[in-house]
């Protein structure tokens, strides 16, 4: 540790007894002669001892003696500027933490960059290493060395590489069983839809019992029921992709006498009135107010209030009344108002 006399504040009120004879710094460690009294560096006057023991550079007979607290005191009260003040630092230290600051705690120390070895200021040394391509880094997972801008974890560590893969596979694996069952759900439609005769259209007298087993009736209340559109809107939560809208004659009856399949998005529907919206061969309409059903899509839907066309393709059109009233109408058979008789039926895969 050497400090010039410049690095002192107030340099020129040092006298000359604060300097070490042999090194002309500031006393730092002092000890002193006892033959001559005069005080040197610890380790300067070591090193002179090194050449020859005793051989006091004054006096020639050396012989160490602690230095007086009375003169540690004096040292005490310097005020001194860190080593690294061209660098940067304005801290002003006294005797006694100089060092310390210098070796622990200034961040104005130039020190070598791992990678590229550049001599950087100690507070921006972590930034630049973080940044520095050629520092080199142990993977904790791997142990292979690398570059730090080879981004070896994303790209090189075949352990990450594995981890990953892994999770892939599971995602993988879990797509294909969502698969699997969507395949078994549209096997059973494209089943219904075509063994059942849906494909066609609108169909007539089909028995619930010739329906998969995997179907259910979710809506069953008679014609004189009052729908309404909340009602439908909630079943949709209930509904795969398709449903089946019909109308069954009779409490006991198991025989749909009149019913179409269409996506379950048909019980969202907000049709403007006498616009309804086309899938396959059927025209739905959803128009609150007014009246939820269907027809085949060649026939014009007549809405008065509810569908009560009968021109053409009569006994094809269903309709229930959505402005506070049961009815109206399965196929042919109209003005179901009030009638307990027919029943409006809704059909859904189970969840
Ligand atoms: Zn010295
Ligand atoms: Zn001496
Ligand atoms: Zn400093
Ligand atoms: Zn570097
Ligand atoms: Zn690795």
């Amino acid at each position: 540790m050497q400090i010039p006399k410049e690095r002192i504040i107030s340099p020129n009120e040092i006298d000359d007894e604060y300097l070490c004879p042999i090194c002309f710094h500031l006393l730092w460690k002092p000890v002193e002669c006892k033959n001559c009294q005069r005080i040197f560096c610890k380790t300067c006057i070591d090193e002179c001892l090194k050449e020859k023991l005793h051989a006091c550079p004054l006096c020639r007979h050396y012989q160490e003696k602690r230095c007086s607290p009375m003169f540690y005191a004096l040292l005490t009260k310097l005020k001194i500027e860190c080593e690294n003040k061209l660098n940067g630092c304005n801290d002003i230290l006294s005797y006694e933490f100089i060092e310390k600051h210098q070796n622990e705690q200034c961040q104005y120390k130039m020190k070598c960059c791992r990678g590229c070895q550049k001599e950087i200021l100690e507070k921006d040394l972590y930034q630049h290493e973080r940044n520095c391509g050629t520092v080199r880094i142990e993977c904790k997972r791997c142990n292979q060395v690398y570059k730090q801008k080879q981004k070896h974890e994303q790209l090189e560590c075949l352990i990450n590489m594995l981890d990953i893969s892994n999770k892939k596979s599971k995602t993988l694996e879990k797509k294909i069983e969502h698969l699997d069952q969507y395949i078994h759900e549209l096997e059973t439609t494209v089943n219904l839809y075509i063994i059942g005769g849906f494909a066609s259209g609108i169909v007539h007298d089909i028995s619930l019992s010739t329906l998969p087993s995997s179907w259910e009736i979710i809506y069953d209340f008679t014609y004189g029921h009052v729908t309404t559109v909340e009602e439908l809107r909630e079943l949709k939560l209930r509904c795969k992709k398709q449903i089946i809208v019909g109308a069954i004659q009779g409490s006991s009856s198991t025989i749909l006498k009149l019913a179409a399949m269409g996506p379950s998005e048909i019980l969202l529907l907000d049709s403007p009135l006498n616009e309804p919206t086309k899938f396959g061969n059927v025209n739905w309409y959803l128009t609150p107010d007014y009246s939820f059903g269907f027809a085949p899509s060649c026939s014009v839907i007549n809405c008065f209030c509810a569908d009560y066309g009968e021109k053409d393709n009569s006994e094809n059109r269903l309709s229930w009344h959505l402005s506070g009233d049961g009815g109206y109408r399965a196929g042919v058979f109209k003005d179901l108002v009030h009638d307990n008789e027919w029943r409006k039926i809704i059909m859904a895969e189970k969840q």
